[in-house]
């Protein structure tokens, strides 16, 4: 019926006419708003599978409307369970003609992070929106070129820091910002766990493999969420007790940042290791986060007292509402393609800084 009026309206010049008087009309004509973006999952891994697709389930903003899969024994588990169209599914090969597809209006890379480069950029130029997860990509110069598409596109590019969504989070965010305990000395911060898998892309570096890129960047988030700054060195030491599983990359990565106030950050990570927590140490105070960076919310507590804790259903499911949100209105998302990229700048500095054994400048 809404439908039909506008037609009629659009028709008779009715909205053209209105919305010389009305930027509002104008925007609503030319582009009439969806209630739901329907999201289309590229890779159909353990991320996708186990934490995505559900969060879509619970998402107000969003539907889970498409795959793009190279494994076609998955495609009638996917379609049972999410009622997914045959003609909003995709392959590697067809993947650009999504461009046709009306019913798509985001594309969500959940690629090994090599992969994440080529499926942003040819999504971007299908004219879809982009949610990349992260590590953004294994280069400086892949980040800049996704970047670099989605602006000439004209569509919107969002990282996968589910994290930044989360309220937990935000609040030390806050304290970097209104520093109530004062200057920030040092941050501690640790991400890792143990993968027992021994042939799998986060050990193969041309896949974009490595403890850095894959947890470390919580650990690197961290650091620079809890300082609000950027890290101007880097010192950082690898190392492997499975050379046998973790010769092309790191098993282990430490690495110590220095920031403009003259803040530090000593981080790990590790896919060897179970470790999350970040303590951060002020003038006159500390905090602490433990978990820090899990799935259904994190928990920490401040020297005077405040406790941190906002149990969450689904991080993902708010992430992705929130980043639908913005593209509907048009508005900054929380965790553009930019914040990914900064991530990324250390974490080349880190493996120059471990390869060559010695503090590197950023
Ligand atoms: P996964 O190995 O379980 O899934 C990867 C998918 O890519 C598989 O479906 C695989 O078939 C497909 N693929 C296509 N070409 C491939 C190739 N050449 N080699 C290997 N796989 C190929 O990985 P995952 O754990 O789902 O991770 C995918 C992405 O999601 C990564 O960027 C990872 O860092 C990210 N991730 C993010 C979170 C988070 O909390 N934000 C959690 C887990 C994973």
């Amino acid at each position: 019926m809404k439908n039909q009026r506008r037609i009629f309206l659009q028709k008779t010049g009715i909205i053209a006419a209105a919305s010389a008087f009305s930027p509002n009309v104008l925007l609503s004509a030319t582009s009439p708003k969806k209630e739901k973006l329907g999201v289309a999952l590229v890779g159909l891994g353990y991320y996708s599978t186990d934490l995505l697709a559900p969060a879509l389930q619970l998402t107000k903003n969003c539907e889970l409307k498409g795959i793009v899969t190279g494994s076609p024994e998955k495609i009638p588990v996917w379609k049972e369970k999410y009622g997914i169209a045959d003609k909003n599914i995709y392959n590697y090969q067809n993947y650009d003609t999504i461009a046709n597809n009306p019913e798509i209006d985001v594309i969500y890379v959940v690629l090994p992070p090599s992969m994440h480069a080529e499926y942003t950029v040819r999504g971007a130029k299908a004219g879809k929106h982009i949610w990349c997860e992260k590590p953004m990509a294994p280069s400086i110069a892949d980040c800049e070129a996704m970047i670099k598409a989605c602006n000439d596109n004209k569509v919107k590019l969002a990282i996968g820091y589910r994290c930044q969504h989360d309220p937990g989070i935000q609040a030390y965010m806050k304290v970097a910002k209104e520093k109530p305990f004062g200057k920030i000395k040092m941050v501690t911060s640790a991400a890792g766990y143990f993968d027992g898998r021994t042939d799998h892309w986060k050990q193969k570096k041309n896949l974009g493999g490595g403890a850095m890129g894959d947890m470390g960047v919580y650990a690197l988030q961290g650091a620079r969420l809890a300082t609000g700054e950027e890290p101007i060195s880097v010192l950082a030491q690898a190392s492997t007790t499975r050379p046998e599983v973790y010769h092309e990359v790191e098993e282990t990565m430490m690495f110590q940042l220095e920031f403009p106030s003259g803040a530090r950050a000593s981080c790990q990570t590790s896919f060897g290791i179970n470790m999350n927590h970040l303590q951060v140490n002020y003038e006159k105070g500390w905090l602490k986060m433990e978990p820090h960076s899990s799935y259904r919310g994190n928990k920490g507590s401040m020297s005077n007292g405040t406790e941190i804790n906002y149990p969450i259903e689904s991080q993902q499911a708010k992430q992705m509402d929130e980043d639908a949100m913005a593209i509907m209105n048009k508005t900054d998302l929380l965790v553009p393609g930019e914040e990914g990229l900064r991530d990324i700048r250390v974490v080349e500095a880190i493996y120059k800084s471990a390869n060559a054994n010695c503090t590197v400048k950023i």
